[in-house]
């Protein structure tokens, strides 16, 4: 039996990981594939501390995990399927077939998108143009052209604070005027680099190794922009919680309800990352949270 397994290799489950072995902790990370980790998909690691934007997010990835087997901490790629409790612990069963049995599990196994399908490009070039949370990332692409769509006070409450940062913000409508207040329409108005396009949807993003081009169609016809960045405003999220089964109490959006130390309704069992759907996911505080949940894994292991 080991003394912690941790579940999913993001940030989170690294950093977790991390600790834990470099506190000599016996610990196995098990994850599935290194590419599918929300940071190993951005080119560039200017958001992270020390960050530069000559480090993709994949290199971060694999340089934690060497750290990691340099600590004697184990990595095996696979996919938890199932976690139950057992006799001073719990065991976990993989999609290999193979089970482990360990005293404490940390959870991090991000988030799904919820009722948004994708745009083409959009995958292929998240975290290279392409971004969620403008609180977050808008800073990374100021100076640089911005496409955002949508027709709603929201929309445009929420890009208003950052106008000013872009070059030039071409925002797409999809109707024939803005669903809004008089006055808000306005102050969007006297913004002087913001473009307005009605009747108009995104269609495509295009480019090499980041955002260049955007596809759209406007009053029936295709239009090319030229632009580095595209604001896709989030819709909801849901936990990636379903291995942990009925383990755990979780929120209405699939998520385990923790405490200020990231434990769980289950002894042993501790939560970080995206997989809380906080309001606030940005790589440095997922990283703070897999150290935090590694300290209160130790903490309960030493009774
Ligand atoms: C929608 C969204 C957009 C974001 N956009 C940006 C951005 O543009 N720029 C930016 O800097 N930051 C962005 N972030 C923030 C940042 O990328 C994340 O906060 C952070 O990297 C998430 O790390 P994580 O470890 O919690 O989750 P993830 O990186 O999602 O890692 C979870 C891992 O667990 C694995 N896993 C899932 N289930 C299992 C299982 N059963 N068994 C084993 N492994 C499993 C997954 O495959 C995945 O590899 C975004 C976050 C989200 C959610």
């Amino acid at each position: 039996m080991s003394d912690c397994i941790i579940v999913g290799g993001g940030l989170a489950g690294l950093s977790a990981a991390l600790t834990l072995a470099q506190h000599r902790v016996d610990i196995e990370l098990i994850a599935t594939s290194t590419a599918d980790t929300r940071v190993a998909r951005l080119s560039a690691t200017t958001y992270y501390p020390g960050g530069s934007n000559a480090a993709s997010g994949a290199s971060l990835v694999e340089h934690i995990r060497s750290q990691i087997q340099s600590s004697k901490g184990k990595i095996t790629t696979d996919t938890v399927q199932k976690i139950e409790a057992v006799e001073n612990g719990f065991q976990v069963t993989l999609a290999s077939g193979a089970t482990r049995q360990c005293r404490t599990v940390i959870a991090a196994t991000g988030l799904l998108h919820h009722g948004h399908t994708a745009l083409p490009g959009e995958d292929k070039f998240f975290g290279k143009g392409v971004f969620y949370h403008l609180k977050v990332d808008a800073p990374l692409y100021f100076g640089k052209t911005l496409v955002a769509t949508g027709k709603t006070a929201d929309i445009v409450e929420r890009l208003l604070p950052y106008a000013q940062g872009f070059e030039k913000i071409y925002l797409i409508v999809p109707a024939t005027k803005l669903d809004m207040t008089e006055p808000l329409q306005q102050q969007l108005q006297k913004c002087p680099n913001v473009e307005i396009i009605y009747s108009a949807s995104l269609k495509d993003i295009q480019g090499l190794a980041e955002v260049g081009t955007v596809i759209i169609q406007a009053a029936g016809q295709e239009r090319q922009l030229h632009a580095q960045a595209v604001w896709i405003p989030t819709h909801g999220h849901i936990g990636n919680s379903e291995w942990l089964g009925n383990l755990t109490n979780l929120s209405d959006s699939k998520t385990p309800l923790v405490s200020a130390q990231l434990a769980t309704s289950c002894p042993g069992l501790f939560a970080c990352g995206d997989l809380l759907c906080a309001e606030y996911q940005h790589p440095s505080l997922t990283a703070a949270q897999g150290v935090a949940a590694a300290l209160s894994a130790i903490q309960h292991l030493n009774g």
